[in-house]
């Protein structure tokens, strides 16, 4: 080796050779020497860039001034582990075990700043081993220590992200090769990273469309470095089972910024899916049910605007669904109805209730109510907002009409029931009051001092009271015959003015003695003769002309005849009595009704007349109307339809006086006095008499008086009677050849009755209690002379 080859160093002030102080200053580390005595030789540019110091300033001092800190400034140090503990000062007492040292110490620069500084030192010794100075070479640890702290805590942040945080992360290469995944991918799927890692993807993927969508978008990701890609899949476990992800795929670049891979971060969306079936299931169910609904539903907005209406909601409202979307519920809902509705949505909006219930009234689109329950809810959105009312209602219209018809039938058995208590008090009183009156006359009769203008009187009194008890048990029949549809009636030619006169006749005396004016204006063009049933003709107007003269006290009672329509028949009875208040002008024409309790004692009646007449009207083919006052008195109307007739009327035949034939007569009767009062009204017509006490004792005085040659030529026959009763002994008395009449005579006095007597055999049917004069007609008829 020759030395001419290299340059040879030259020695300059610090005694380095230019080489030498060139080879130093071009180091990255701070290279400092010092003599055995820490005075400092060499200080390189590296040391002068870290201390801040000029070689000049440095070379020739001590140099632990540049080292020694404060101890609370190591200590610090240590504590933020910029340095470990120092040993320079430990190293600097006893170099001698040392060869080189590693140190990490915080040193002081020019203006104050302690820095850390990794230095290793080693002694310079002489061959013998003595040391001559020492070399330290040092770098500052700042920015190794700012760049391992941010490694440390990107290594911190990145494995809390991987095993803690809930992201499935994996990285792939671009052969679709796993070349990473961090445990909660691996918990989502089930298998190790081992089993994993190095794998193709698709033996995870689930979704039928998994890996097509998975290679679609990493296509995309490929062709499109920035992009990220997010989609939902479905990955399969390896225990079979199946999770829901959604995933963002984004490219992994190289240091060449080219794609090398992609990089695919998971979300376990399993239960988020689970919640969005679930409420897809029921929203479903609950449209199904909505639709479907037998019962109208509707979804309303909180100001009352059908959001939502199912098919039934339309056919209970009538409208169709776009014409209930239009409008609101309160446009449709009865007026009457609202405000009750209204409050009531209040409080729930209020939160005041959870639901409501009521009945109210819909307006149909015909323009009809219907009546609806309804049940109406609220929901809120999540933050709790009201944002609908949910009502369910059904049609009730049926059950109200129902309910209502009910009511009123129930009102009217109540009124019915009560009607029925006030006649049994009533009809009590109209039997008790002429009882009274009959059996008090009779006692009087009994005693016998009394003269004989007195004993008329009293036997007057008794027979007027007996027929007024007639009356009322008549008026009692007649109610329950035309109940039971069983009442018949009799047309025929009727002389009408003299039926008019006679009703008249028969209440004049009574208007009179209350000292009403009382008439009887007949129209001139009254028909002479219609075609009606007199009897019943009769019976209505005795009783309005009756009620009229009973309920007035001053004033009149006129009696209007007239034609008012070529086939219509018109009366009136007009009085100027007590009158009748609106709200009873209906009811007086039911049965047992009267305006007033009081008036059955005040007026006496049962409040039967008007019911009889009113249904009797209309059996004659008329009606009755009503017109009254309070106060100033009442006007009863009878129209008639009738037919006009020219013939002659039939008058009625006074009862001629002409002698009776004395025949001998057989009497079949059990009650004593019944046989008592006929053989004395018999006797008084001159026939002999013969009394049976039942249908048997009839038969044998029959045989009897067949056998002596004197058979009987009239038989008077009572039908209910003891051992045999009329029904059957009639019969077997026409068997045994009796021809001549046979007189009915019974208390069944209802025209099945009379229709079956006849059927057995009977001529004449008459019905107890036995009227003299009608008793002395039949027999006249049969035995006149
Ligand atoms: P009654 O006369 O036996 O009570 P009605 O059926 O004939 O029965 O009459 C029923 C009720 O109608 C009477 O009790 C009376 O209250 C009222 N009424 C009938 N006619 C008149 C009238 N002309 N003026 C005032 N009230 C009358």
């Amino acid at each position: 080796m020759t030395d001419t080859a290299a340059p040879s160093p030259t020695a300059n002030s610090s005694g380095l050779s230019d080489l030498h102080k060139a080879i130093l200053d071009s180091a990255n580390y701070a290279i400092i020497a010092t003599d055995a005595t820490g005075i400092v030789q060499v200080f390189n540019r590296a040391a002068e860039r870290m201390f801040g110091y000029t070689a000049e300033e440095i070379v020739g001092k001590q140099s632990t001034r540049l080292w020694q800190s404060a101890p609370e400034v190591q200590a610090d140090a240590i504590r933020r582990g910029l340095i470990k503990k120092p040993g320079f000062d430990l190293f600097a007492e006893n170099p001698e075990p040392y060869e080189s040292v590693e140190y990490e110490l915080m040193c002081t620069t020019k203006d104050g700043r302690h820095i850390p500084v990794l230095s290793s030192v080693n002694a310079v010794r002489t061959p013998t081993g003595v040391i001559t100075g020492y070399l330290g070479i040092g770098t500052d640890l700042t920015v190794r220590k700012a760049v391992e702290e941010k490694v440390r805590q990107e290594n911190a942040f990145r494995l809390a992200l991987e095993t803690s945080a809930p992201i499935a992360i994996a990285t792939a290469n671009l052969d679709g090769k796993q070349t990473y995944v961090n445990p909660t991918f691996c918990k989502m799927v089930g298998y190790s990273a081992e089993e994993l890692i190095g794998k193709g993807m698709p033996r995870v993927y689930w979704h039928p469309n998994g890996t097509e969508m998975l290679k679609r978008a990493t296509d995309r990701v490929l062709n499109n470095h920035k992009g990220t890609e997010n989609f939902e899949l479905m990955f399969r476990r390896k225990d079979g089972s199946s999770v829901n992800v959604y995933c963002y795929v984004s490219p992994l670049l190289n240091d060449e910024h080219e794609t090398a891979g992609w990089l695919a971060v998971y979300f376990d969306i399993t239960e988020r899916k689970q919640v969005e079936r679930t409420l897809f299931e029921s929203e479903a169910r609950f449209r199904s049910y909505f639709a479907e609904s037998a019962s109208g539903m509707s979804l309303v907005s909180p100001d009352g605007r059908w959001i939502m209406v199912n098919k039934a909601a339309c056919n209970i409202t009538g409208y169709t669904e776009q014409e209930l979307l239009s409008t609101t519920f309160q446009a449709i809902t009865y007026p009457d109805d609202l405000d009750k509705d209204l409050k009531q949505a209040e409080h729930l909006l209020a939160g005041e209730i959870s639901s409501y219930q009521m009945e109210k009234r819909y307006i149909h689109k015909t323009g009809r109510l219907v009546w609806i329950d309804l049940t109406v809810s609220l929901v809120h959105d999540a933050q709790g907002k009201p944002l609908y009312f949910c009502s369910q209602f059904q049609d009730i219209s049926q059950r109200k009409q129902t309910d209502e018809q009910l009511r009123r039938a129930k009102d009217a058995a109540e009124a019915a029931n009560q009607a029925k208590s006030n006649f049994l008090a009533n009809i009590s009183h109209e039997i008790r009051t002429p009882l009274n009156a009959i059996a008090g006359f009779a006692e009087v009769l009994e005693r016998g001092d009394i003269e004989a203008k007195e004993r008329q009187e009293f036997a007057q009194t008794i027979r007027r009271n007996s027929e007024h008890l007639l009356n009322v048990l008549n008026d009692i029949l007649d109610v329950s015959r035309i109940e039971a549809g069983r009442m018949t009636i009799e047309m025929q030619p009727v002389a009408l003015r003299s039926l008019l006169e006679d009703v008249y006749a028969t209440l004049h005396a009574r208007a009179e003695s209350k000292g009403l004016k009382f008439h009887c204006k007949k129209a001139a063009d009254l028909p002479s003769t219609i075609v009606t049933d007199p009897t019943r003709l009769r019976q209505i107007l005795l009783n309005l002309v009756g009620n009229a003269v009973k309920f007035t006290d001053v004033g009149s009672v006129t009696i209007l005849a007239s034609v008012e329509a070529p086939r219509t028949l018109k009366i009136e009875v007009v009085d100027t009595g007590l009158g009748i208040p609106p709200e009873q002008q209906r009811a007086i024409f039911e049965p047992f009704t009267q305006v007033d309790v009081s008036h059955s004692r005040r007026f006496g009646g049962v409040g039967l007349g008007l019911a009889i007449s009113k249904r009797l009207a209309g059996l004659l083919g008329g009606e009755i109307s009503l017109h009254s006052h309070v106060g100033r008195g009442s006007t009863f109307t009878l129209r008639l339809q009738i037919n006009e007739q020219t013939i002659v009327p039939i008058e009625p035949s006074h009862p001629s006086k002409a002698p009776i034939r004395s025949v001998r007569v057989l009497v079949a009767e059990d009650s004593i006095d019944s046989q008592r009062l006929l053989q004395f009204l018999l006797e008084k017509l001159n026939l002999k008499v013969d009394i049976a006490a039942n249908g048997q004792a009839a038969l044998d005085l029959y045989d009897q008086s067949v056998a002596n040659g004197t058979p009987y030529e009239l038989v008077i026959m009572d039908m209910q009677m003891p051992v045999l009763d009329g029904y059957t002994a009639t019969p077997l008395l026409r068997q045994r050849g009796y021809a001549g009449p046979l007189i009915v005579l019974t208390a069944n006095a209802t025209a099945q009755d009379r229709d079956r007597c006849l059927g057995v055999g009977c001529d004449e049917f008459l019905s107890k209690p036995v009227q003299l004069h009608s008793l002395e007609q039949t027999v006249r008829r049969h035995f006149g002379v």
